[in-house]
């Protein structure tokens, strides 16, 4: 790095080119949000700020050579998320943020609760969108498995499935999934 760039990073808070690529995305939004044409190509909905747009080819131009990549009409913008590629919907932590499947946004790794079994290892839905979303499901039944009566004993707050029988039909699953894998191992 060049010592006016080192400078200018220090200046900025954030690697030069990051500063002037981000730049030119809020130029570009703003441009677009005038003309009202900050609208997603895939999904046909708003584009609400520059950190969600991004440029995208309308056709791949890898197939098509290097006149497409050019061709301002091959150009479009879209959401992040809906210009991965189709059966690529897969959710990447892009600059330390996740993208929340509820309320549509990327959002800073923070606001996701640990999630061992997702691939990310954070949960699909943000905290206030799980916190808000179990608050909204609250089962008030009996046990189906066993019935006992709400109140008596411990339950899932959004199941209607007492504590006991919970554990218990998790540990089956379990112990289900452990012999089906061996299973696999002795065929394979
Ligand atoms: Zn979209
Ligand atoms: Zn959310
Ligand atoms: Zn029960």
């Amino acid at each position: 790095m060049t010592k006016s760039n080192q400078r200018k990073s220090e200046i900025l808070g954030m690697p030069f080119g990051t500063a002037c690529n981000k730049l030119r995305r809020m130029v570009i939004f703003e441009l677009l949000r005038r003309h009202q044409e900050n609208v997603c190509f895939k999904c046909g909905k708003v584009i609400p700020n520059a950190e969600d747009l991004t440029l995208e080819h309308k056709e791949t131009w890898l197939d098509g050579g290097s006149s497409l990549f050019w061709d301002l009409n091959n150009i479009t913008f879209s959401h992040k998320q809906c210009n991965l590629r189709k059966g690529f919907v897969r959710r990447e932590i892009v600059d330390g943020s996740l993208w929340c499947s509820n309320c549509k946004q990327y959002k800073p790794v923070s606001c996701f609760h640990r999630e061992k079994k997702q691939r990310t290892d954070y949960a699909l839905l943000c905290k206030d969108c799980s916190n808000s979303k179990r608050k909204s499901v609250k089962a008030t039944g009996n046990c189906n498995n066993c019935g006992a009566v709400r109140g008596t004993q411990a339950f899932r707050r959004s199941h209607n499935i007492c504590m006991r029988c919970h554990n218990e039909l998790v540990r089956a699953r379990y112990v289900r999934a452990r012999a089906g894998k061996s299973h696999q191992a002795i065929n394979s």
